[in-house]
């Protein structure tokens, strides 16, 4: 049997990854809750419908992009009332044998309790959040962080194949989810310290392309230098050269931090720059820049003109 995908998410990550779907010849379906989002999609070819279970209609496979666990929860095990509540969520519809792939960042319990619901029903469920930015989601180059039992991954192992390089296995339900959290605990550190350095450097009469490549030949270099200078003006196609839109947004990251406090205190961990990190970015969105690409986390820092 052919397989047929229903896409649910196609936001600034999502919207490229059904698009690589569809470019590699997989049936997909998808949809959003964003006519705008839809529209972006449809425009590359990709079937749109307006909702979820429209695009489950013959579905042999699940693939979920959405910001946070709350919107997870709510899609799959919907409003948790039951018969009196209006919304049973999807896998109260789903028939025996689907599978589930959620690709969205959120906390590794959020993961575990949907993944233990959907078992329950007789369906299989992995986590699978991804790493590589909106870049690595158009380019088709994401690495994926996947939770889950061995055969369940093996079986989405070619649908990720078609958005992604690479594919590593981290262990059981939840286990993608705790990868995905430490690795963009780092990537917020690393991103305000390069944030940092540059505008150090500028503040002292440095140019700040020939700082950052000063840096990226020496041991300061790291992916925020590489792929993602928040310093507007020194790389093209990057949030800070287009006003910091599109791209990963700062409440998302804000999100992730809190991902990796709970997981902290949930493990005894002790994480001070994690902490801290979050409580910048926290600031940084009641200031009002939540909607932001995260490298706008040097607006923070940098002087205003006078
Ligand atoms: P986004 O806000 O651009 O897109 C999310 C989309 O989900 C929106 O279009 C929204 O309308 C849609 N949506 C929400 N609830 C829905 C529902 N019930 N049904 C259908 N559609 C619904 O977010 P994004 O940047 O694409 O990120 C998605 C996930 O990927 C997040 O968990 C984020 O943390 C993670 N992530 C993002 C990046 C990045 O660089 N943007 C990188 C790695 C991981």
């Amino acid at each position: 049997m052919t397989d047929k995908i229903a896409f649910i998410g196609l936001g600034n990550m999502g919207g490229p990854m059904a698009v690589n779907l569809h470019k590699a010849g997989f049936a997909v379906t998808a949809t959003d809750l964003s006519p705008a989002a839809r529209a972006k999609v449809a425009d590359e070819g990709v079937a749109v419908v307006a909702t979820a279970a429209e695009a489950l209609t013959g579905a042999t496979v699940v693939i979920s992009m959405l910001p946070a666990s709350r919107h997870v929860e709510g899609l799959y095990l919907g409003d948790g009332l039951g018969a009196t509540g209006s919304n049973p969520g999807l896998l109260a519809t789903l028939p025996a044998g689907i599978r589930i792939i959620d690709c969205s960042t959120i906390a590794p319990a959020s993961a575990r309790k949907v993944a233990a619901a959907a078992e329950a029903r007789g369906l299989s469920m992995i986590d699978a959040p991804v790493s590589g930015g909106t870049a690595g989601a158009a380019a088709g180059t994401l690495t994926f962080m996947v939770g889950g039992a061995d055969a369940c991954v093996e079986a989405a192992r070619p649908f990720l194949q078609a958005m992604g390089r690479n594919i590593f296995h981290a262990g059981a339900s939840g286990a993608g989810q705790v990868a995905k959290v430490c690795n963009n605990m780092l990537l917020a550190i690393h991103m305000i310290g390069s944030a940092e350095a540059l505008n150090l450097g500028v503040n002292n009469g440095l140019d700040a392309t020939v700082l950052s490549e000063i840096m990226k030949q020496s041991s300061g270099d790291n992916w925020s230098l590489q792929k993602y200078n928040p310093m507007p003006g020194v790389m093209d196609a990057v949030p800070a050269s287009r006003g910091y839109s599109g791209g990963f947004g700062s409440d998302l990251m804000l999100k992730d931090l809190g991902l990796a406090e709970e997981a902290a205190l949930a493990s005894g961990s002790a994480i001070p720059l994690g902490g801290l990190a979050r409580n910048l970015y926290a600031a940084h969105s009641a200031g009002g820049s939540g909607g932001l690409d995260f490298s706008s986390i040097i607006q923070l820092l940098r002087k205003r003109e006078a």
